[in-house]
């Protein structure tokens, strides 16, 4: 089911001519109301009478974090600040939070772009949500609460933490959707697990996952683990939180950008040119509505490509697959670039490996070592010992092969890696501390 048909179903040139408009609206509120954008548009020899088609994008200045933190907390605003109700902040993966702002109108949108969410995945007022993304200054809990809401479905705002209450709960209440990071979830299955809790007994049907990069083997064990459609939701706090684009579960099969809010465009990293139609590169993304914060061409970070095939969902918006990485999280160990999803591909597809696993780079002497770390699988531990080495073995035999980099790969008991309760830290990257 399409929450919102209209707009969801339109044909490209439709969507396109909306975007265009909203395109050229957007850059003459900023103009008028953001001086660092009027700066950055004057620098760039650019005005928004100059925006007369959507390829004229590529002309305007890109925004990226950093611009955010320089105008730190409210210099982006492009309303009047008694207009804003709502703050939000993120959680700074990577440096100091940055602070959003959402006028009535932004949050009315963003509940009906996560409702648009809930239904791409399958669910329907008659759900139980239950709602382990964490409440606060963080947007995912509130996000995925307002969305749960405009659907019309019964939401339960547990947010994070306390997870064998949650475990409990899901099992009172009979929670059908679960909505946390894929990391959370793999520790509530281990709580359920420990409590004699079958996730399969429950009614629980559908998994919303994410916040963190994951991938399809990650998605098949969830799937397994809790007897669910897993599909996979993307967002960032800058743009507007989660429901910046959701997999369909028809399809499951990369995310659908709602495309009448969101403009997005593929550029190489390096040099900031856009690639062409399917090329992986960095997604940067054009907030067509947002009253609050408006940022043009804001660059993710974030590594993807763009599929505009049509999808059997129905749904015209284009699909972006799966995030392999940030670029500013891709190791490059001795010369060659590796993303942490590309070893947990590996380890998930490694019999007797579990998910659990932590990536630490060191540098000895001008060498960069990599330690993966991989807990055994909880089942396997007592009776297969003698496998061990064999399996550290083939697991470090395959990231040679696929990726081109050395690694060791140590088993560690089970439970013996730290849980997290929101986003999963997986790699430690001490080069550049002292050996
Ligand atoms: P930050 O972590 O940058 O402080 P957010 O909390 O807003 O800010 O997180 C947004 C980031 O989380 C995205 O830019 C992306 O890197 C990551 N992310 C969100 N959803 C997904 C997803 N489904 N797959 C992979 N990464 C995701
Ligand atoms: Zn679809």
């Amino acid at each position: 089911m399409i929450f919102n048909v209209e707009q969801e179903t339109l044909p490209r040139e439709e969507l396109e001519a909306i975007q265009l408009r909203r395109l050229q609206n957007l850059c003459e509120r900023v103009y008028a109301n953001v001086p660092h954008y009027r700066e950055q548009f004057i620098k760039a020899g650019v005005t928004p009478a100059d925006i007369k088609s959507l390829s004229d994008l590529a002309k305007l200045p890109f925004t990226e974090k950093q611009d955010l933190r320089d105008n730190y907390p409210f210099g982006l605003f492009a309303v009047p600040k008694e207009n804003i109700v709502r703050l939000h902040a993120s959680s700074g993966t990577t440096g100091k939070a940055t602070v959003v702002g959402y006028t009535q109108r932004d949050v009315n949108n963003w509940a009906e772009l996560m409702a648009r969410s809930f239904m791409a995945a399958g669910a329907t007022r008659s759900d139980f949500i239950h709602n382990s993304y964490g409440y606060g200054l963080f947007t995912g809990g509130l996000g995925v609460h307002y969305g749960a809401e405009r659907l019309g479905a019964t939401v339960i705002p547990i947010s994070g933490g306390g997870t064998k209450r949650q475990v409990s709960l899901m099992e009172d209440f009979g929670a059908t959707v679960i909505c946390s990071t894929p990391s959370y979830g793999l520790v509530l299955h281990e709580a359920a697990q420990q409590a004699g809790v079958n996730l399969r007994d429950l009614p629980l049907r559908i998994g919303i996952f994410g916040a963190e990069p994951w991938t399809d083997e990650m998605r098949n064990d969830l799937q397994e683990k809790m007897g669910i459609d897993a599909v996979n939701i993307y967002g960032l706090s800058e743009i507007m939180g989660p429901g910046v684009s959701i997999e369909c579960a028809v399809a499951k099969d990369g995310m659908h950008i709602f495309e009448d809010h969101f403009l997005p465009e593929i550029i190489d990293p390096v040099t900031g040119e856009q690639l062409p139609e399917g090329e992986t590169g960095e997604l940067v993304i054009t907030t067509l509505t947002k009253e609050g914060i408006p940022l043009i061409r804001y660059r993710t970070r974030d590594i993807t490509s763009l599929n505009y095939t049509p999808c059997k969902c129905g749904r015209t918006h284009v699909r972006m697959n799966r995030i392999t990485g940030r670029s500013d999280d891709m190791l490059i160990i001795r010369g060659v670039n590796v993303f942490p999803s590309q070893i947990e591909s590996i380890i998930l597809e490694t019999e007797g490996a579990s998910p659990h696993y932590q990536i630490i780079v060191k540098r000895q002497g001008n060498l960069d070592t990599v330690e993966v770390q991989v807990e055994i699988d909880g089942s396997l531990f007592s009776d297969a010992i003698k496998n061990l080495q064999q399996i550290e073995m083939r697991i470090q035999k395959t990231i040679k092969e696929f990726l081109g980099v050395s690694t060791k790969v140590r088993l560690v008991e089970p439970r013996s890696i730290e849980r997290s309760q929101g986003k999963a830290k997986r790699v430690f990257d001490l080069r550049n501390e002292s050996e």
